[in-house]
């Protein structure tokens, strides 16, 4: 059964955790005896893993190997005479430098070397982080993170202990000087029986192991000495541990990285909080920051949406000719799914900005500090979470009311949702603002999300003061403490969702623009995309409805109409109908002012909640309730378009 049997030392530092971690390793089966000769513990584990018997030695904690103390010349004689099969260093991450110090040492004894950098939890908690896989790329060998004292870790120690036949064996640190180097060498040469390996000789000439039975070697080892000496112009033994703790210091550089303390981090939070969740100071920071992120949305994502712009006017050129095909994949294609497309960088902007408030922990505070506001309308501050996810997108915001404690306060923040003005509105707002608001885009976008929070929160409190009277209770609520976002991670986040965007804008909206281009086609022989065609009278059925609100072309009612399938789907259709980007923007030019274009903003932001954001209102709060909100959404929209439009007239705006 037994195929090999392995001896493995387990060496490190005093109180490094090596008991513990051969503890872990070896259970219950143990012996334990005395070194020869000295009355040191010596404790000694099998364990028998597939068809190998493992010999786990627990040898004293050192600081170096120079053989200076008993411990040291224990452990010294053990991994130099007996010679395992492999040495496994344990080293407390929490003080890295001084642990991996003695790891350079027995990294250099030709023996297959298992480093593990345990103590990880300590490390974490004083801010310590260790890039094990820098190391590992460093070195060519595995490092192993563990927490000896809970056993975590242990069993990817296991996993490198059993193929420790395939480790890379002899290092050798690029450290000294050449010099040295050829001394080493000549001593290995010269007395291979004392100084069989590379390591011996180097510990030789750092003067610690001149044993009795190479004292015959003393002066031939003084003469190099002082040799080496002169010629270095310093002591030999200081030069050797310079270079390694060199060595160390820049391998700390590269794998090491300093954060904050738990207890620095805590401090460091406190001291923002008192700022961001200030009674006074946190609403206004709120709105700063809302409004800097729209400033990004556009600073950083218009260059790109420029570009694809182009890349779609580009396309669209290349389509020539007549025919039912060149129509679709121009009007249809084109136009249709590129007038949404266009805008994916800023949507992609968004999601990230969105993740990396999440991960930073302010997403909390602007739900703790929304609080004293939301619990004066009767509503819990959690409510703000759930609302704030709505940016996003509305359909994950209604399922995010399942973790509010009671009925009514889910009920209250699904129906206040869809009021946030999700990523698929944002194309319109973008459409128009690019027509309309050139010099204050940014501007106008956060005040349409503010507005939305607006319209949300006094929806909840009309519908509370209507459907429930119980008081609130107050949010208890933990806050996370801030910590860096990972760049990483909110792209990651981002890229996901903008893929799902991107998705939607494949299937879901590309169909329905496929079906507004067939209506806007037929009947045969006529104009395409006239007042004459299919889609042209539906829309002119409906469109003097809007005439109090400012527009009443019938392209504006077929894209609301259709808009109620997707919100995007508003963009899509005036593509499909006006044609490509320049086309686009002189027809909506011509047929909006600025302020029938801010009305119909509010019309798309206001007016109905999207099919998929109903239907998961009513799985999660039922059907009335769904019912309840898409009328109560059509008559605010429409109320409320008409309003801006007419006290806009009146004040002299339109
Ligand atoms: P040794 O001197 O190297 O044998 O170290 P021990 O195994 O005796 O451990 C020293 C102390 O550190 C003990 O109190 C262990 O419980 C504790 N310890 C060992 N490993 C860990 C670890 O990964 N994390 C923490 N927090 N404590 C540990
Ligand atoms: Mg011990």
């Amino acid at each position: 059964m037994i195929n090999k049997s392995l001896v493995i030392a387990v060496a490190g530092n005093p109180n490094s955790g090596k008991t513990s971690l051969f503890n872990q390793l070896t259970g219950a089966n143990l012996k334990v005896g005395n070194w020869p000769g000295v009355t040191v513990e010596k404790k000694k584990g099998e364990v028998i893993r597939g068809d190998i018997q493992f010999i786990f030695v627990d040898i004293p904690g050192t600081y170096g190997i120079s053989a200076r103390s008993e411990d040291e010349r224990i452990a010294m004689d053990f991994l130099t005479k007996e010679r395992p099969d492999g040495v496994i260093v344990v080293l407390d991450s929490a003080n890295f430098n001084r642990n991996f110090y003695l790891f350079t040492l027995i990294a250099e004894m030709d023996l297959p070397v298992v480093p593990v950098l345990n103590m990880s939890d300590m490390a974490e908690r004083r801010g310590i982080m260790l890039h094990e896989d820098r190391l590992s790329a460093i070195f060519g060998i595995p490092f192993v993170k563990t927490i000896a004292s809970k056993g975590k870790g242990v069993s990817d120690l296991w996993e490198v202990l059993e193929n420790i036949g395939d480790l890379k064996k002899p290092f050798r640190l690029p450290i000294y000087p050449e010099m040295v180097e050829s001394v080493i060498e000549r001593l290995m040469n010269q007395f291979s029986k004392v100084a069989p390996s590379r390591f011996q000789a180097l510990g030789i000439l750092d003067g610690g192991i001149l044993t009795p039975e190479n004292e015959h070697l003393r002066k031939t080892v003084t003469v190099l000495q002082s040799e080496l000496e002169e010629r270095l112009e310093a002591e030999l033994d200081e030069v050797i541990a310079e270079k390694r703790y060199e060595f160390v210091y820049s391998v700390a550089k590269e794998c090491v990285e300093r954060r904050m303390s738990t207890e620095q981090k805590v401090a460091l939070t406190d001291r923002i909080d008192r700022f961001v969740t200030n009674r006074y100071l946190g609403g206004p920071f709120f709105l700063f920051a809302m409004w800097l992120l729209f400033y990004l949305v556009f600073a950083v994502g218009n260059p790109f949406a420029d570009w694809m712009d182009r890349g779609f006017s580009g396309l669209a050129s290349l389509v020539q000719g007549q025919g039912i095909l060149t129509s679709f994949v121009r009007e249809g294609l084109i136009s249709g799914v590129g007038a949404v497309l266009v805008f994916v960088p800023n949507i992609f902007i968004l999601f990230f900005l969105i993740a990396i408030m999440e991960d930073s922990g302010y997403l909390s505070r602007a739900a703790f500090v929304a609080d004293r506001f939301m619990h004066a309308l009767g509503l819990h501050g959690k409510s703000f979470i759930p609302m704030l996810l709505g940016f996003g997108c509305n359909i994950p915001a209604v399922m995010a009311v399942r973790t509010l404690e009671n009925e009514k306060d889910r009920v209250l923040t699904a129906l206040a949702v869809p009021y946030m003005s999700c990523s698929a509105r944002l194309p319109v707002y973008l459409l128009f603002v690019g027509i309309f608001f050139t010099r204050y885009q940014s501007f106008v976008v956060f005040s349409l999300y503010i507005l939305g929070i607006i319209i949300a929160v006094a929806v909840a409190k009309v519908l509370r003061k209507v459907f429930f009277t119980k008081a609130v209770s107050p949010l208890v609520m933990e806050l996370p403490a801030y910590h860096v976002p990972s760049i990483k991670t909110a792209a990651r986040s981002a890229g996901i969702r903008t893929a799902f965007f991107l998705k939607k804008a494949g299937t879901f909206i590309f169909g329905t623009v496929l079906i507004i281009w067939v209506l806007a086609s037929l009947p045969i022989g006529a104009e395409y995309a006239s007042a004459g065609s299919v889609i042209g009278k539906i829309g002119s059925a409906v469109a003097p409805i809007f005439h109090p609100a400012g527009f009443d072309s019938w392209q504006a009612a077929v894209a609301l109409i259709f808009g109620f399938l997707a919100k995007e789907v508003v963009v899509g259709t005036f593509g499909v109908l006006y044609g490509g980007q320049t086309a686009l923007s002189s027809a909506l030019g011509s047929q909006f002012s600025a302020l029938s274009a801010m009305s119909f903003m509010v019309m798309t932001l206001v007016y109905i909640p999207c099919v998929a954001t109903i239907a998961v209102i009513r799985r999660e709060i039922g059907t009335q309730w769904a019912v309840l909100s898409v009328g109560i959404s059509i008559t605010l929209g429409y109320a409320l378009a008409v309003l801006v439009f007419q006290v806009g007239r009146l004040l002299g705006m339109g």
